[in-house]
């Protein structure tokens, strides 16, 4: 397995791969790898003939400086399981690299990055645009792969591909789960054990809208109160939001007459965990 550091090198072996006949794949993470992240790789692996996992803590995505500090950085163990699971590369640039003193050019995301997220953390999905454009730029891949668990920034990361006419395909992975229904996070391992068990209430009150849909509720406003009444009956969780939108332009809808999705996102402890289900009303 080969490691980069410096975009030069990483677009120079890029080239090589693509000149050799071989198509290239990309798993853009922030390390501390999981399970989810390995779920990328495997579907990122079925259309590629190389893979390169990119490992970086970006600083333009974080809008609190505590959480960027106490972000886990085990590059080691996540070496030893890139290298385990035969990724072809790991792409692992340093702040100084990706940001030098001089660094100004921003991606700016529209109105996908408006709701949501896009309040509770400002800047966070102009910082996301901008990494991704850029290992975009020193990888050139055929294919990047991205989680449903981020909804929110895989349809933002979809938009700008088509936008600025990147060239990428984007692969959208299920999410990964606990066998308790815990979406797997990198933030999971911060949660104090208490609030590891209360956790699991996120996944249950999503499970519990798809259920009222299944049951016939198309009414959003009562969905999102059943999310809400779910999340708040669990003393050691404090709930941002519980949402549901249209599945492509994430606004919210009143009713279920279209594809949508239900999104939340809440605190335990100082752990901020964010999940999401579809919510799929069929035809009847
Ligand atoms: P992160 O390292 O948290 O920035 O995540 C890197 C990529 O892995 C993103 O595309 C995430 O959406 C994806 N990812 C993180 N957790 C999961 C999960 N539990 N299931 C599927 N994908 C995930």
């Amino acid at each position: 397995m080969d490691l980069f550091t410096a975009p030069g090198q990483m677009r120079a072996w890029s080239r090589g791969q693509r000149a050799a006949g071989s198509t290239v794949g990309v798993v853009p993470t922030m390390g501390a790898l999981h399970r989810g992240h390995l779920a990328l790789v495997e579907a990122v692996r079925e259309r590629v003939d190389v893979v390169v996992v990119t490992i970086f803590v970006n600083p333009l995505q974080f809008n609190q400086s505590t959480d960027f500090d106490a972000y886990p950085r085990p590059i080691d163990d996540d070496l030893a399981v890139c290298e385990a699971i035969g990724v072809d590369a790991v792409y692992a640039p340093t702040s100084a690299t990706m940001y030098g003193p001089s660094f100004q050019t921003h991606v700016e995301p529209g109105e996908l990055a408006v709701g949501l997220e896009g309040p509770m953390r400002p800047g966070h999905f102009r910082g996301v645009a901008t990494v991704v454009t850029k290992l975009f730029g020193a990888i050139e891949p055929d294919v990047a792969a991205f989680g449903r668990k981020d909804y929110q920034q895989l349809a933002i990361v979809r938009r700008m591909v088509d936008d600025l006419d990147l060239g990428v395909e984007i692969l959208g992975v299920p999410i990964v789960r606990e066998p308790d229904g815990l979406a797997l996070s990198s933030r999971n391992a911060r949660l104090e054990p208490d609030d590891r068990r209360a956790a699991v209430v996120l996944s249950r009150a999503l499970g519990r809208a798809v259920e009222v849909v299944d049951h016939g509720e198309r009414d959003a406003a009562r969905i999102e109160r059943t999310i809400c009444d779910a999340i708040e009956a669990e003393p050691r969780a404090r709930l941002e939001y519980a949402s549901v939108v249209d599945e492509s332009t994430l606004e919210p809808v009143a009713q279920l007459d279209s594809p949508a999705v239900a999104l939340v996102a809440a605190w335990f402890g100082d752990v901020r965990l964010i999940d999401n289900a579809a919510l799929d009303a069929g035809d009847r």
